[in-house]
This record gives structure tokens, C-alpha cells and sequence, in this order.
């Protein structure tokens, strides 16, 4: 829909520095529910769950990574980090019958937070393509 687009251009117009809601989660400023935690990551329950399982992993620093496009080599390791996370995640969820990870890129990509995230999905039979 426009209006969905229009929302999500705005969104890119956002600071790059300015904190998201997903660093007041990091702060515990806002409320989440936790699942898996590590130097590096951070795991919670998203709050609009798109599957059984839904959960979103990010780098407790963001340090520029607002989206997989602006990554740069010193990310590296951090995105493997929340890949291996992810891993983790689903072995701890119980998604013995398999997953799906998804990144959200820009406006086309349907992202809304602009700290990078991993989405894991899982529970139910996913269908392909995606919408
Ligand atoms: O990939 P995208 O940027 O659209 O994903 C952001 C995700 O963060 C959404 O799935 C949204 O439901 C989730 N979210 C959350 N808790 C918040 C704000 C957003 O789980 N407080």
C-alpha cells in the first residue's frame, strides 16, 4: 500500500545515530521478552509474531549496522555472531522440523527498525516465495 511505503521511506530519512526501540531494549528501558543472550546479542520475542516462534535477534551495538546494506568489514564478525545465534535459538525453540531467517533491508525490504535484526521464524509450515 502507499501509505505503508510512504512510512517506510520516512523511516529511512531517520537518523542513522538516533537510538531505536530496539536500544531501549538492549537498556531494559522497555520491556521484552528475552530468550538467549550473549556478549555480542540479543534475542526476544517479537511482539507481533508472524509464526508460533518469532524472534528477533540484534547486536546489543549497533555500531552503524542500521541495515544489512550499510554493513562494512568491521561488522564481520558480529554478523556471524547473530547467525550463529540464530542457531542457537532454534535449537533452544525446539524447531526440529526447520526454520527460516529472514533480514529486512529498506523500504522494499519491508524494514521498520533500523538497527539491524534477524527475524527467526519457525513452528508451523512457511511457505515460499515469501510475500
Ligand atoms: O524487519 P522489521 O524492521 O520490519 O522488523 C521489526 C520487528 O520488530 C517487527 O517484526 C516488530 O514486530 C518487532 N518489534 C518488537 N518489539 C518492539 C518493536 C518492534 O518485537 N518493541
Amino acid at each position: 500500500r502507499d501509505e505503508e511505503a510512504a512510512a517506510k521511506a520516512a523511516a529511512l530519512n531517520v537518523d542513522a545515530g538516533a537510538p531505536t526501540i530496539f536500544d531501549k531494549i538492549v537498556k531494559r528501558e522497555i520491556p521484552a521478552t528475552v530468550v538467549y543472550e550473549n556478549v555480542k546479542v540479543l534475542a526476544f520475542r517479537d511482539i507481533n509474531p508472524q509464526a508460533p516462534v518469532h524472534v528477533v535477534l540484534i547486536p546489543k551495538e549497533r555500531d552503524g549496522l542500521t541495515q544489512l546494506s550499510k554493513a562494512s568489514e568491521r561488522n564481520k564478525d558480529v554478523l556471524g555472531e547473530l547467525l550463529f545465534a540464530a542457531k542457537v535459538v532454534a535449537e533452544q525453540e525446539g524447531l526440529v522440523e526447520g526454520f527460516r531467517v529472514v533480514i529486512n533491508d529498506g523500504p522494499q525490504g519491508c524494514q521498520s527498525v533500523y538497527h539491524l535484526h534477524l527475524h527467526l521464524l519457525g513452528g508451523r509450515q512457511l511457505k515460499w516465495p515469501p510475500g
